[in-house]
């Protein structure tokens, strides 16, 4: 087994250890999710790997593996698990780096309702025109890198 990374400074780490009260929800041996202090809306919640890494390049796989059937969980409980396109929906969103918005230095995943214009996570979105001669170059690039 991986051993187990954490950081006595980190905020999130001492939420696992219980040294920081938290809201807790579903606890597994990788995962720990709670709800979100300051939420955006009602149900915000946080789900983090019980490992202390920045972003999640930095967090092991199977701590990774965890994470994903754990927020279904949690969607499901928030009565956010309806099918087709309307009606509630929700973002699930990951932060890494200051100039992405990421505030805790330990990987964390938002699950965040989405029922209401004004509430939950609100989007910019930069969309440029499409070119297809320059995704072409790019897809070219990144698949040389992706053989090294
Ligand atoms: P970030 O901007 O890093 O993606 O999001 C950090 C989130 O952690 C914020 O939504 C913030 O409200 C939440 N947060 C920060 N400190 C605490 C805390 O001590 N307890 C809880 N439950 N949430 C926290
Ligand atoms: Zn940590």
């Amino acid at each position: 087994m991986t051993s187990i990374a954490h950081d006595a400074a980190c905020i999130f780490c001492k939420i696992i250890k219980g040294e920081i009260p938290s809201f807790k929800l579903i606890e597994t041996q990788h995962s720990f999710s709670f709800l979100d202090i300051q939420p955006t809306a009602e149900n915000h919640i946080l789900i983090i790997p019980k490992y202390h890494g920045g972003k999640l390049h930095n967090i092991p796989d199977e701590f990774l593996a965890d994470l994903l059937p754990v927020t279904k969980k949690l969607v499901k409980a928030i009565g956010c698990d309806q099918d087709g396109p309307d009606g509630p929906g929700y973002n699930i969103l990951q932060n890494n780096g200051r100039i992405a918005h990421q505030e805790v230095d330990h990987v964390h995943f938002h699950l965040i309702p989405k029922k209401t214009k004004e509430s939950g996570l609100i989007v910019g979105w930069p969309a440029q025109e499409t070119d297809f001669a320059k995704l072409g170059q790019l897809h070219q690039e990144l698949l040389a890198k992706l053989e090294t």
